[in-house]
């Protein structure tokens, strides 16, 4: 008899345990016909504000556009530079890119895969005064579901005048110091992907800011700069949240700190079955920070043969997966930036160790316990 299968992700089962209440939220969109911007749309705006704790949250495609909309209110185009880092999904620095100016990596931590705060500023002090200009905001990712070092990238961001745009794709809910993610930078982003924490049922993101005038910017930006019908201020792009998308996340968003606390048992039943199971440095689990709440987007390890393992893991019917195998800065489309391996080596070292596995809110304790059993005979094959 084949082992029960242990998925990375179980959307239809989500899905399933929330059936009723999603189906309502979409007949009432059906019903009522304002499929562009209709109510929900503000009414998630609203709910999302409220629990980033911003002022303001404008709701638009996708998390990509999330970045790309703020990135277009600062103006930013060719000849400007934009801080990155370079261990992240590729949108952060794409981006940058497809306005026409120049992503900038600097390397993450070893501990938490994020921004290392102490190359942020070593990078900025090391620049001439005119290329200092160039550099027109810093987008720290909070990676995996726990927050970057804000505190510290705010310093740095604040000493040289730099706007920051938090991406929070992964992180919706989690906190620094008690603030929320996407509260804490000039701008947060967010993604409902149907993998990230709250996800809807196809493509959709979120900017969230305290700044009223990058709402009122966005606002125009994310319908081709028109004001009124027909009139155009300024060029804009067609980037709206779809109502649906909105009436299942309103629906969906009660749930989100629930699944959170899913998440956040289900690393707690690793780490301990790791304990239990493994013998000693047999991989390094994630760190979760004091001051920061992770909210487990993924269960980020760190495993030497990480590719066998992974093969051996499926053999074994445990969907893992790798994020990301390999660094931007060594991407095919990034090599007239002029990067070299062994640019950055935290971040190569990582994208060579890291291992995501399964944390799904439908996945109890018992699962995390298959999982590791079962990554006990992995490690003990390739011992
Ligand atoms: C998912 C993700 C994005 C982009 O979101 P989409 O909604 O897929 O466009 C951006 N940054 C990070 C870190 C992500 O994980």
């Amino acid at each position: 008899m084949p082992l029960p299968q242990i998925p990375l992700l179980n959307v239809r089962a989500q899905t399933a345990s929330i059936r009723a209440e999603i189906d309502q939220a979409i007949a009432r969109v059906l019903d009522h016909g304002q499929f562009i911007l209709g109510p929900e749309v503000r009414q998630l705006e609203e709910r999302i504000a409220e629990y980033c704790g911003t002022k303001f949250a404008i709701a638009c495609a996708s998390g990509t556009d999330a970045i790309l909309l703020p990135l277009m209110a600062l103006n930013i185009g060719p000849g400007d530079r934009v801080v990155v880092p370079p261990f992240t999904f590729f949108a952060t620095a794409g981006c940058v890119s497809r306005l026409g100016a120049t992503p900038v990596f600097v390397d993450i931590e070893y501990g938490t895969f994020n921004l290392d705060p102490v190359l942020l500023g070593r990078y900025l002090e090391s620049l001439p005064p005119a290329d200092l200009a160039t550099v027109k905001a810093i987008i720290p990712v909070h990676l995996f579901g726990q927050c970057a070092d804000m505190p510290a990238i705010n310093e740095i961001a604040g000493r040289f005048s730099i706007p920051v745009i938090e991406d929070a794709a992964q992180a919706i809910g989690s906190e620094f110091s008690g603030a929320r993610a996407g509260s804490m930078g000039w701008c947060g982003t967010l993604s409902f992907f149907p993998s990230k924490n709250l996800g809807g049922i196809g493509d959709g993101g979120m900017v969230t800011t305290n700044d009223p005038s990058l709402d009122a910017r966005l606002r125009l930006l994310r319908v081709h700069g028109s004001g009124a019908t027909y009139f155009h201020d300024e060029v804009g792009t067609n980037s709206r949240l779809d109502t649906l998308q909105a009436a299942v996340l309103l629906a969906k968003l009660p749930h989100l700190e629930g699944w959170a606390v899913r998440r956040q048992e289900n690393a707690a039943a690793y780490r301990d079955a790791f304990s239990r199971l493994l013998p000693e440095g047999a991989l390094t689990a994630p760190i979760a920070l004091p001051d920061a709440t992770h909210v487990y987007n993924q269960f980020t390890i760190r495993v030497r043969q990480r590719d066998e393992v992974r093969r051996r893991l499926a053999e074994m019917n445990v969907a893992s997966a790798v994020y990301y195998p390999l660094p931007l800065h060594q991407q095919k489309c990034f090599e007239p930036l002029g990067y070299r391996a062994g640019d950055f080596p935290v971040t190569e070292t990582a994208a060579n160790e890291v291992l995501s596995l399964p944390i799904d809110p439908e996945l109890g304790p018992d699962s995390i316990e298959t999982v590791v059993e079962r990554l006990a005979v992995v490690l003990q094959s390739l011992a």
